[in-house]
């Protein structure tokens, strides 16, 4: 599959609820969303049928995104399922990783092969603020990410949003933990939506981010770790994990984008950000073909986003990250 800007699409971001069990400052806001209603999401027979239908037209690589993926009852026999449709040979899930300690191998066996795990600080005072959630939920990320390792998920993508104040602070800690340990630690810069834009204050470039890496030692850059994604990876030399950088702000990368997001409720959005999305739903629900429609979001898929800091014009009046999937 490719768009009209000649971009080559085979990978496909679903977000499987739109619910979490965080509420992470720079995402939802803290009573939550207007969820959406339990008859307008997918089915899991719904989901692995519009996927059948993304893979039959060239996507091979699939994300489990939300929302927080493992919430969805049955996460696990989803993956089963989906890891089983011809042309999917890769499936990665993002997590807060809460509920990794009890899920963390059921989902290595149903045919996760990589997990992101988003950990914004390392201290577990800080948690609370962030998450906005009692600091129990931390401990059981820590555990997490254990047991995620010691499942086998290779690589470890740990990713880190960074804000001026309230963890910036951290970015040499988070950094130096690469030198000991083999995890894929991405900062990202904090995209504007209408949840967060008391955060605008907060927004800290990546080049400050790097820069203050930079200040620790040597760094080169690197290939990075197996993925589909937009990070640019340095390593310090000889260490066993690297650092990325996700700069949706300050260094746009959409003439790289090889994807389109399946959301909760069956839309097709072939942009993050903007109000561009073809309905999949009824089509799915009432058998008509999926792959005309596929295509002709993919016939409109924007060239790219137009993110404003401080504004949340750009993203379309996207209330949060955790609506469409980050
Ligand atoms: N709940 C899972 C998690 O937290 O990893 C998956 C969904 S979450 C929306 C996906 C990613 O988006 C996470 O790494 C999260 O930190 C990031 N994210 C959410 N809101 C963001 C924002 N406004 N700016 C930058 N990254 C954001
Ligand atoms: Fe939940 Fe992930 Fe959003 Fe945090 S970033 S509130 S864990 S969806």
């Amino acid at each position: 599959m490719r768009d009209r800007f000649g971009r080559q699409i085979n990978y496909l971001r679903i977000s499987v609820t739109d619910k979490c069990n965080l509420r992470c400052v720079y995402c939802m806001p803290v009573e939550g969303l207007p969820w959406i209603p339990k008859e307008e999401l997918l089915t899991d027979d719904e989901i692995v049928a519009v996927v059948g239908a993304f893979a039959r037209l060239g996507v091979e690589r699939l994300r489990i995104t939300g929302g927080e993926p493992t919430v969805r009852p049955g996460l696990v026999d989803l993956v089963r399922r989906l890891r089983a449709i011809p042309g999917i040979w890769d499936v990665a899930l993002s997590t807060n990783g809460v509920l990794l300690p009890s899920m963390a191998e059921d989902l290595k066996r149903a045919g996760i092969n990589r997990v992101n795990i988003s950990l914004d600080t390392l201290r577990e005072d800080r948690f609370e603020r962030i998450a906005r959630r009692p600091v129990r939920f931390y401990r059981q990320i820590l555990e997490g990410i254990a047991v995620a390792e010691a499942v086998g998920f290779d690589p470890l993508k740990i990713n880190v949003v960074v804000m001026r104040g309230i963890n910036d602070d951290e970015i040499p800690d988070l950094a130096e933990i690469t030198r000991e340990r083999a995890w894929h630690v991405r900062f990202i810069e904090v995209m504007p939506v209408g949840a967060n834009l008391d955060l605008a204050e907060a927004f800290i470039s990546s080049d400050e981010m790097l820069e203050r890496v930079r200040s620790l030692g040597e760094t080169e850059p690197v290939p990075g770790p197996i993925g589909n994604g937009p990070a640019r990876y340095y390593r310090f030399p000889g260490a066993p994990g690297t650092l990325g950088v996700i700069t949706p702000l300050t260094h746009n990368y959409c003439m790289r984008c090889n994807r389109v997001r399946l959301l909760a409720d069956g839309q097709v959005r072939t942009c993050l950000f903007g109000t561009h999305q073809v309905d999949l739903r009824a089509a799915v629900r009432t058998g008509e073909p999926i792959e005309p429609l596929i295509l002709q979001a993919l016939a409109e898929k924007p060239e790219r986003h137009y993110l404003q800091p401080g504004s949340d014009v750009g993203s379309g009046g996207l209330r949060a990250l955790s609506e469409v999937g980050g």
